[in-house]
């Protein structure tokens, strides 16, 4: 589970509640574990939390290849489907991203996901030849997408899609709008280090902190209104052999897991999904031509973290 980026906001706010006594500045906050994470929700709503589960459930029963029921999980199955409006957005999303970052961003590395033990847990060195294999099943190229009627295809049969680089910046885009359409304007959701900011927090930015990679420590705090930010490392999702560390996000085009001396990457966006694609993206494309595909996003921020910059950088 990822607690990458850790909001400073609940303690500071009852603490602000208490010491000024006004009635009208409480913040409510309530959690779950949903999309493999931790959820959390504050808001000065009371109802935000509940409106916010259900659309990340709704999303998560679409997407998740782990539910045998969802959409990707049948299409992975069965190598054509039919699917929703919100399931074909980001599908067709997703292969705009690899399109734009050069293959870098590529939902088709599902197969490799496994074949690394990273979908099971059950890490392991693959052989090149394993690798080699793999990767034939690899490229956005081989999804065809039919607007017409939502139909989704795949060109070979093995490939199959993970959308874990993109699906929870995309449920809390979706989650932020039933907010909006609700009349909720402020609430902070933080779905494991993946967070959005709705409006801002009693007329300020909400603040939350970044916590340094390898330790405990904070690097730094970001003030945000409504944006979303998204942090990619090495450090969470990894297991390590010998010297080695091997993340589990992977370069599509290696088949190996990506090393491109960056141990975390964080973009602010305007949108979860932006935000959360784009860091795995970056994380995969190292710091010079991840700094150029962020600038081809007009609300685009990014912070890089590279493996020089931190104490213990195995
Ligand atoms: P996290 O989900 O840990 O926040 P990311 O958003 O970077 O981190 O997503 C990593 C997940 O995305 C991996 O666990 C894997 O399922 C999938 N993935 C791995 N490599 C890539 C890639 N190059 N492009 C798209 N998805 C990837
Ligand atoms: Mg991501």
């Amino acid at each position: 589970m990822k607690l990458r980026i850790f909001l400073l906001v609940t303690s500071y706010c009852l603490l602000v509640t208490g010491l000024c006594g006004c009635q009208n500045q409480q913040l409510y906050t309530d959690n779950r574990i949903m999309m493999g994470t931790f959820v959390e929700v504050i808001s000065p709503y009371k109802q935000a939390a509940g409106i916010v589960f259900s659309e990340i459930k709704r999303i998560e029963d679409l997407l998740s290849k782990y539910k045998p029921d969802s959409e990707v999980a049948k299409l992975n199955q069965s190598g054509k489907l039919k699917v929703s409006p919100d399931t074909f957005f980001i599908i067709k999303k997703s292969k705009e991203l690899w399109q734009t970052s050069d293959g870098a961003f590529d939902i088709t590395v599902a197969p490799l996901v496994d074949l690394w033990g990273f979908t099971d847990k059950k890490y392991h060195l693959p052989r090149e030849g394993e690798i080699k294999n793999t990767l034939k099943l690899i490229g956005c190229d081989k999804i065809i997408l039919h607007d017409d009627d939502n139909m989704i295809k795949f060109k070979l049969s093995g490939m199959k899609i993970d959308l874990g680089a993109i699906a929870k910046g995309y449920a809390l885009d979706c989650a932020v709008n039933k907010l909006r359409k609700a009349g909720i304007k402020s609430c902070l959701i933080n779905a494991g280090g993946q967070v959005y900011c709705l409006g801002g927090k009693f007329g300020k930015p909400w603040k939350i902190a970044i916590k340094e990679p390898r330790g405990r420590d904070f690097t730094g705090y970001l003030e945000l209104k409504d944006k979303s930010v998204a942090t990619s490392g090495d450090y969470e999702q990894c297991f390590i052999k010998g010297k080695a560390r091997y993340s589990h996000i992977l370069n599509p085009k290696t088949g190996y897991p990506a090393d491109s001396r960056i141990v975390s990457v964080t973009v602010i966006a305007s949108s979860g999904l932006t935000a959360d694609a784009l860091s795995t993206a970056i994380f995969v494309l190292g710091k010079e031509k991840g700094k150029a595909l962020a600038k081809r996003f007009p609300d685009v921020e990014i912070k890089i973290i590279e493996k020089e910059n931190v104490q213990n950088n195995r």
